[in-house]
């Protein structure tokens, strides 16, 4: 162990996930997976190595029956095709080529066996990508602009420096035994590409007169998270230049190592060491470890795009991005590689995946546009999506994840479907549905949210969902708030169409859902 802490002397009070983090290294697991377990098969896993398999971004899909989930992290969803077709390949060969795209810019595969992680990490290393500490109590993927480099409404590209923080926390033993997960965004676009507001650690767009020049850097928010109790991240009031940036996310990380809750798993998330002591005395101790940091500077963050891309748009240099829907964030291996031959021959080579769970292609030329656009695998990812399609989340639901009380996916897709079929609105309106509380699919942050919940029928208990509304991020960010009952399942269509009328049949002018 490279570090000791406060909290390693009185191990009495910590709950066993942290007794099994004592015990043996989170990412010790990856060897173990390696040289034991892909060897000896999946009943040689025993429970405590069953639960560090997350440090290696791996987890038991539903029902336990030897299938594995796995998530790769792509900082700020750029990939390069030679990546995006390794990604298509492995999901081919050990995953029945399903291909999800998550709300953090990840690449998740289902139906992996534990005697092909050997090759699937090595296949992963070899063009540059890890599974590692996507998930687990370490810092994960960072998330961030996916239009970083090429962006005209971003003050810096934030390539390097999201490579930067990543390569040093990844892997670093230093910082793999969080309290819990803990997550990071980077983002230098002005309307918030990255939902800063909802992450542990976030940089956002800032600028400050420093010595008589304006410097462009970022304001730190620190605090933010989901599930059961969410919380939106808290601004400090410091202006950090870019190249200090991760001594910044160094000294946030190592308060949270050194201070943040070890007793109980539910309450060991960063946002309650914040919560508790307040963004005023978390900057006092963050400042003592880093030293001395100017004071804020001027937002430059105007407005939140919701990571949302779909159409045809300029870049900077002027040439085309293409924004396209992937329906609920799902694809495959087929079509992965059928965007890469369009990126490779059309575009720049790049794949980009975004928070909204859907695909950018990048780089192409006005003069190349038309041929693009007539590819067939833009049929059903279109870059011109019907408006419900275009604005619905899904998390994973019970298909696969043990953790889920609902299905999610397959159900939000339908719903997007009935929507739009049967209503007719000049406005787009998010939609995202959560399986539990846990909120993946991040509900709290839509115009509606769905989440999944079980209610009692004299034919016995149904799926069911409760509803939220009015959930924003960027200036005035506010999460959504909570209608009173409980919507069974198959009426979730029929209710949200009629909620959906409501709205506008009431709206005033200029009005929006929100
Ligand atoms: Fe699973 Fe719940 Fe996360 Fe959905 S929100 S993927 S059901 S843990």
């Amino acid at each position: 162990m490279a570090y000791e802490t406060p909290w390693m002397s009185d191990p009495s009070k910590l709950n066993k996930m942290e007794l099994w983090k004592i015990e043996k290294d989170g990412l010790d697991v990856i060897r173990t997976i390696i040289e034991k377990y892909a060897l000896e098969g999946y009943d040689s896993i025993p429970e405590d190595d069953m639960n560090r398999f997350k440090w290696a971004g791996v987890y038991e899909q539903k029902p336990r029956d030897g299938y594995f989930m796995m998530r790769i992290r792509i900082n700020s969803g750029v990939l390069t095709s030679t990546q995006a077709r390794a990604l298509a390949s492995i999901g081919r060969d050990y995953g029945r080529g399903l291909i999800d795209v998550t709300t953090r810019q990840a690449i998740q595969y289902h139906w992996l066996r534990i005697e092909h992680m050997p090759d699937i990490f090595k296949r992963l290393e070899e063009v540059g990508l890890y599974s590692y500490e996507s998930c687990g109590d370490c810092p994960r993927t960072i998330v961030g602009n996916p239009l970083q480099g090429i962006d005209k409404d971003e003050l810096m590209d934030t390539t390097a420096l999201v490579e930067e923080v990543n390569d040093f926390f990844l892997m670093n033993r230093d910082f793999s035994n969080l309290p819990r997960k803990y997550k990071m965004s980077i983002s230098a676009n002005i309307y918030n590409n990255a939902h800063a507001e909802i992450n542990d650690l976030a940089f956002t767009p800032a600028v400050k007169e420093i010595d008589g020049e304006e410097v462009i850097g970022f304001h730190a928010w620190v605090g933010g998270g989901l599930s059961a109790k969410p919380y939106l991240a808290k601004e400090l009031d410091i202006f950090v230049r870019p190249e200090e940036a991760l001594k910044v996310a160094v000294g946030v990380t190592t308060l949270f190592r050194d201070h943040g809750y070890r007793e109980k798993r539910h309450h060991a998330r960063l946002k309650f060491l914040v919560a508790d002591w307040g963004p005023e005395k978390f900057q006092e101790e963050l400042l003592k470890l880093i030293g001395d940091m100017p004071s804020k500077g001027i937002s430059k963050t105007v407005g939140w795009q919701a990571a949302y891309f779909d159409g045809v748009h300029k870049q900077k240099d002027g040439r085309n991005y293409i924004g396209l829907n992937v329906p609920v964030g799902r694809t495959n291996s087929d079509e992965l590689e059928q965007l890469c031959d369009i990126a490779e021959q059309y575009g720049e080579g790049k794949i980009r995946t975004t928070m909204s769970q859907n695909i950018i292609i990048t780089g192409v030329k006005d003069e190349d546009l038309e041929a693009a656009l007539a590819a067939p695998v833009f049929q059903r990812l279109t870059p011109d999506p019907k408006p419900f399609m275009s604005r619905t989340v899904s998390c994973t639901g019970n298909e696969f994840c043990n953790l889920a009380i609902v299905e999610t996916k397959e159900r939000a897709r339908r719903v997007a479907e009935y929507l739009d079929e049967n209503v007719q609105l000049d406005e787009k309106i998010r939609i995202h549905f959560i399986g539990c509380p846990n909120g993946c699919g991040q509900k709290h942050i839509a115009d509606i949210g769905l989440q999944g919940s079980l209610v009692k029928t004299p034919e016995g208990m149904v799926d069911a969902f409760d509803i939220a509304v009015g959930g924003i991020l960027g200036p005035g960010a506010v999460l959504n708030k909570p209608l009173k009952g409980r919507v069974k399942g198959d009426d979730v269509p029929a209710v949200l169409a009629e909620l959906i009328e409501f709205y506008k049949q009431g709206r005033e002018s200029g009005e929006t859902f929100h």
